[in-house]
């Protein structure tokens, strides 16, 4: 996967308020993105930077290596037309015109009319019934549908939506995410703005503002949530080894690129990248740690109490390790006595209930 969007210490000021601060991430080709946070925290501002309709203060972002800060009006205008769809929470139609007509005139913006190809655009979304219509003669639900009939027109390489569903009742929403899924599926890339977690955990990754800053980025799924820990695990003990952990060593569950996992994980924070070497940062030694001791806890548990053998053992402590919380953690470390080792010899990194042991003893 390549990069589509590169994000770079992205600020935009109004007055003395910081709407964007110094904000850095990116994005790959196809990925569906989640931009979520509390009303007030950047996420429209981002959005306009991004579609070209708003201009950084400081920081610039890169769309396949262009940079639209560079770009003059006529350029700019350009990339409007040619590379992104918008979606907004009001449907922005023009109302003396019909469903097709709409669709046709976000063509002539860009080249030419052609309406057998908005005609497509709008049985796409599955409102060809409805080409003659005019606005006021549709539900909000359809609204938003030639809206997005009309984003789509272009073949746009970048979706933007910011609250699609904000004013759609539930039945309305539901077949707007599931065209947005659907356009995921078919290779789109999407920046979709929302409150609903429920929509943001349908996307590959959601990054959370909090006062025009990255609050958190996160590798969603609860599958990703392991692939992470399998490699911050191996991370891990290429570092007991005292080899290098080297980026073509590392391994992922199923078909995942290592790689793009390994970029998203940086962007979370977890590891840096430098040339083909992986390295934790302290956030990610922690976690890596955490995942570790759990891993040959629950080996020991599996082995010593319930005297179940490898490799048996072994798979249930991968299961078992993701689903230990902190307290389980220490009750099971404290009834096995503190071990020091897993049952294949190699060291448990202590937690804090150890330590409180080697105090009272
Ligand atoms: P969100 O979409 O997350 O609700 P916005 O990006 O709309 O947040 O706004 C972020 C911050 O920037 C807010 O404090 C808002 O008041 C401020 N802001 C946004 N647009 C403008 C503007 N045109 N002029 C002045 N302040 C603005
Ligand atoms: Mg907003």
């Amino acid at each position: 996967m390549s990069v589509l969007v590169e994000v770079e210490h992205l600020t935009r000021a109004y007055g003395g308020v910081r709407a964007l601060d110094d904000l850095s991430f990116t994005v790959d080709a196809g990925e569906w993105i989640a931009i979520m946070g509390p009303s007030g925290s950047g996420k429209t501002t981002l959005v306009n930077i991004l579609g070209g309709l708003d201009a950084p203060t400081s920081g610039r972002v890169l769309v396949s290596g262009e940079d639209i800060g560079k770009m003059d009006e006529a350029g700019l205008t350009r990339y409007r037309a040619e590379k992104v769809g918008f979606v907004f929470q009001q449907y922005h139609l023009v109302p003396y015109l019909t469903a097709l007509e709409n669709v046709m005139l976000a063509q002539y913006f860009h080249s030419m009319t052609d309406e057998g190809e908005a005609r497509q655009a709008l049985e796409r979304v599955g409102l060809g019934e409805r080409a003659t219509h005019l606005p006021s003669q549709m539900s909000g639900g359809e609204q938003q549908r030639v809206a997005i009939a009309r984003a789509l027109i272009n073949h746009p390489k970048i979706i933007l939506a910011d609250e699609p569903t904000g004013n759609l009742d539930e039945a309305n929403e539901h077949i707007v995410v599931n065209l947005l899924r659907e356009l995921h599926t078919q290779g789109h890339t999407i920046l979709l703005v929302t409150h609903d977690p429920t929509i943001g955990r349908l996307a590959d990754r959601r990054i959370e503002l909090a006062h025009g800053r990255l609050a958190q980025v996160t590798v969603y799924s609860a599958d990703d949530q392991e692939r992470v820990d399998h490699m911050l695990q191996q991370i891990w003990i290429c570092g007991e080894e005292g080899t290098a952990p080297r980026i073509e060593r590392i391994r992922t569950v199923g078909q995942f690129d290592p790689r793009r996992m390994l970029g998203r994980m940086a962007d979370s924070g977890l590891v840096s990248v430098r040339d083909s070497e992986v390295a934790l940062t302290p956030t990610g030694e922690a976690r890596a740690r955490d995942i570790v001791r759990r891993h040959r806890l629950a080996e020991r548990l599996f082995t010593d109490t319930f005297r179940i053998d490898d490799p048996e053992a072994h798979t249930q402590a991968c299961k078992f390790e993701h689903i230990i919380s902190p307290e389980l953690d220490e009750r099971i470390c404290t009834f096995l006595n503190h071990p020091k080792t897993c049952p294949h010899g190699n060291p448990i990194p202590p937690g804090e209930c150890c330590g409180t042991k080697a105090k009272s003893h």
